[in-house]
Formats: structure tokens, C-alpha cells, sequence
């Protein structure tokens, strides 16, 4: 069977290593629907290659452009634009299989669209979980489709979790722990003094994954795996106090499941996005993911220790939400996006990311998630408190 493919954030690293394992095995896969953002000119390249009935950007005025290069070349994709265009193109353009992977709370709803729609949602923008955990997985219920994480934590728990997992209740299977692996980031081992002057360009250099500099700048602080933690409960459904973390800073296991046999079964692998995308893509058959072989004797050592939450506040913060529930998790994802921003384009010192997280946490007292509007509302606040509190610096 063909799977068609429509790729939300195809410009971005995910999207792009998706389309990488898509071109290898060609035969498997048709691309029906590519999105991005703002980069008119790469969306018109894999328009060009792949040939898909929509493709989708943010402005008119991109459109205009996408449209034009497109047709110079006389391919006869149809070009939108806007967030309503996201989900025209995973509702009309016939795809059975959605890659989430825009960054942050703009993928939120065509990925609810997504899941609505019975579609099989690789989800990459852990961000629309983390904001809306209830209501995408009741979306998801509902609309019978399959939810494949690709978040390389979450993708190897799934490759760890016994197959009657989905429908029966983790105790039953023997489940005791999540154990999510962390590589710790750039300034793992940076003396905390040194931290006050951080640049862009150190805090988006990450020893072992190359990411868009969003999720970069999270792995630096650790909001990631915070964001990673109230991923992984909604995806598994196990209590909080069931999900670890553990620093690993080779990144060679991708998480690990303990069983209350004693066993621990971990997903080992090169750090290449590649691998998980692969896997859901393909799910349940293995297909070839363009991935180097790895070499276990080649390895030194593989470390894991108890991350350090003075060093890493935002982790402490994640999990204060998490334990908060409700919209908290809204207000944290909001508070990071407008900081992180904020310190890749308007200097906004390193060190202040996690101080404007917990001020707006401790402005926005959350209420239940109950409704797309609610959360969207908390989003929309979260945003406003935590740009005021910048601009207030
Ligand atoms: P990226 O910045 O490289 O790409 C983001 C994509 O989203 C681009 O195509 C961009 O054009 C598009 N986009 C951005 N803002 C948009 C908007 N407002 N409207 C429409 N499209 C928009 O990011 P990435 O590293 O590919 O990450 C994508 C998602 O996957 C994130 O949620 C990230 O947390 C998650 N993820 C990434 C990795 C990784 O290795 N890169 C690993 C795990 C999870
Ligand atoms: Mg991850």
C-alpha cells in the first residue's frame, strides 16, 4: 500500500529529514500536502521534486511568490496561505498520514485537525500535546486514526512498549517506569557563573543532534525534556511520578521502559531523526531510514546520572506545571516561546528565559483544559504577560 503524505513544517529539520527517508523508498510513499512557514524558495524545491497537490506558507505575498517560481517550471501544485490553508491541506488533499512537525503552538490545530480527521499522525510538535493533552488524545480516540510519536524519547518507549499497550491498561502489561533520556545540552558541564553570557549561536550548537533553534535552545536549558515529560504522560498515560529523566549524554538510548519484572528495555541508535521517522512512517514494517549502522565497540563509555535541577530551573518548572495540570502546561509551552524568541532575536540575556517562564506561570492560575478556545485563551495571555514582563527589563 502507498501511504500519502502530507508534511506540516516541511522546511524545517524534521520536514526535511522526512522528506530524505520518503525519497529512499520512494515506491512506499506519494507526497500529497508540503507546509512552511516563511522559506519560499526550499518549499519551491521540494515542490519541484515531490510533486504535491497542495503546499501551503504563511503570507499572500510568499504565495505569490511559491506560485510563480512553480509555475516556471509547470508544476501544477495549488498554492495557500494562512493557518486555515494548514488544515485545508491535511483535510483536502488526501493524504492518510500527517507529519506534525511545525515548531510550537502554530502546529496545534491542524494537528488536532489531523487527529480529528482519523489520519495517522507522526507527531514531531510535541508543543500541541503538551498545550492540549486531553483533548488530542479524545481527538485522536474519536477519529480512530493512529498516533505515532516521533520525538526520539517518546519513539523508542513506543518501540519498547508491548504491542497490547494501546489498548490495555499499563498495569497490566508490568509497566513500572518511564525512564527518558537527556543529553543535557551544551552546558552540561559549564561552570553556572559562565552561563550569564550565553549567545544564540552557543546555546543552538548541540553536541549530538542537529534541530531547528527552537528545540535547540530548549535542549540547552532542558525545557525540552521538561516539555518531553508531559509529552510522554499523555502519549503513555502513566502518572507523573512514573516518568524520569536521566542525564545520558552520549545519546545513544533513546529511552528506556522498566517492567516490574525487573527487565529494562531501551531503543539504542545513532542521534539521527531518520530512524524514528522511519519507523512511524513505515509502522509496523522497518523500512531502510538512510541511517549509519551503529558500532557499539566504537563507544567509549554510556553515562547516566540524575539531572540537576538548580542548573536546569526550566526542568523544575515543567514539571511544577505538569503537576498543576490543566492549562499550566499552555501557560509554561507560551511562556518559553515567547522567551526563547526573545533571546535568539532581541538579546534577551540566557539566564532570564526561565525567570519570565515562572513569573507568567505565577501570573496565569490555570483552569481545566476542557476546550480548544480555553486553551488557546490561556496561550493567548500567557504570551501577553510574558512579553510585558520582557519589555519591562
Ligand atoms: P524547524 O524550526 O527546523 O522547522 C519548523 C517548521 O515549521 C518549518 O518548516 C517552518 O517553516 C514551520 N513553521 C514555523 N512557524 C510556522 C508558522 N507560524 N506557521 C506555519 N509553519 C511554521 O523545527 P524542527 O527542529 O524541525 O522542529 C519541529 C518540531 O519537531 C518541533 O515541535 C520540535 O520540538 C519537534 N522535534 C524536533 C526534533 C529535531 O531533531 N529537530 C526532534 C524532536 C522533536
Ligand atoms: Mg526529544
Amino acid at each position: 500500500m502507498v501511504r500519502h503524505v502530507a508534511i506540516l513544517g516541511s522546511t524545517g529539520s524534521i520536514g526535511v529529514n522526512t522528506l530524505d527517508v520518503i525519497r529512499s523508498n520512494a515506491d512506499r510513499f506519494q507526497v500529497v500536502a508540503l507546509t512552511a512557514g516563511r522559506q519560499v524558495e526550499r518549499l519551491a524545491d521540494q515542490c519541484i521534486e515531490f510533486k504535491p497537490a497542495i503546499a501551503v506558507v504563511s503570507e499572500s505575498s510568499d504565495a505569490a511568490h511559491l506560485q510563480k517560481l512553480l509555475l516556471e517550471k509547470n508544476i501544477k501544485t495549488q498554492v495557500l496561505y494562512g493557518a486555515q490553508a494548514l488544515v485545508t491541506a491535511v483535510i483536502e488533499s488526501g493524504c492518510d498520514t500527517v507529519m506534525a512537525a511545525i515548531v510550537g503552538a502554530a502546529g496545534l490545530v491542524p494537528a488536532l485537525a489531523a487527529a480529528s480527521a482519523g489520519k495517522r499522525v507522526l507527531l514531531a510538535n510535541k508543543e500541541a500535546l503538551v498545550m492540549s493533552g486531553n483533548l488530542f488524545m479524545q481527538a485522536m480516540k474519536n477519529g480512530g486514526g493512529e498516533l505515532l510519536p516521533i520525538d526520539s524519547e517518546h519513539n523508542a518507549i513506543f518501540q519498547c512498549l508491548p504491542n497490547e499497550f494501546a489498548k490495555s491498561p499499563h498495569a497490566s502489561l508490568g509497566v513500572e517506569e518511564l525512564w527518558l533520556t537527556a543529553s543535557g545540552g551544551p552546558f552540561r558541564n559549564t561552570p553556572l557563573q559562565q552561563l550569564t553570557n550565553i549567545t544564540p549561536e552557543q546555546a543552538c550548537a548541540h553536541p549530538n543532534w542537529v534541530m531547528g533553534r527552537k528545540i535547540s535552545v530548549d535542549s540547552a536549558t532542558m525545557m525540552n525534556k521538561g516539555l518531553e515529560v508531559i509529552e510522554a504522560f499523555w502519549l503513555f498515560g502513566l502518572p507523573l511520578e512514573k516518568i524520569k529523566v536521566l542525564i545520558h549524554p552520549q545519546s545513544v538510548v533513546h529511552s528506556m521502559v522498566r517492567y516490574r519484572d525487573g527487565s529494562v528495555l531501551a531503543q539504542l541508535g545513532q542521534p539521527d531523526m531518520r530512524t524514528p521517522i522511519a519507523y512511524g512512517l513505515a509502522w509496523p514494517e522497518r523500512i531502510d531510514a538512510g541511517v549509519a549502522p551503529l558500532n557499539l565497540t566504537q563507544l567509549a563509555d554510556l553515562n547516566f546520572s540524575e539531572p540537576d535541577l538548580a542548573r536546569f530551573p526550566c526542568l523544575a518548572l515543567a514539571f511544577a506545571a505538569a503537576k498543576a495540570g490543566g492549562t499550566a502546561p499552555a501557560v509554561l509551552n507560551a511562556a518559553n516561546e515567547v522567551a526563547v524568541a526573545a533571546f535568539l532575536d532581541d538579546g534577551l540575556p540566557y539566564l532570564q528565559i526561565p525567570v519570565v517562564v515562572e513569573k507568567t506561570l505565577n501570573a496565569v492560575s490555570p483552569v481545566n483544559a476542557d476546550s480548544l478556545e480555553t486553551v488557546l485563551n490561556a496561550d493567548t495571555r500567557a504570551r501577553k504577560i510574558a512579553h510585558e514582563f520582557i519589555c519591562s527589563l
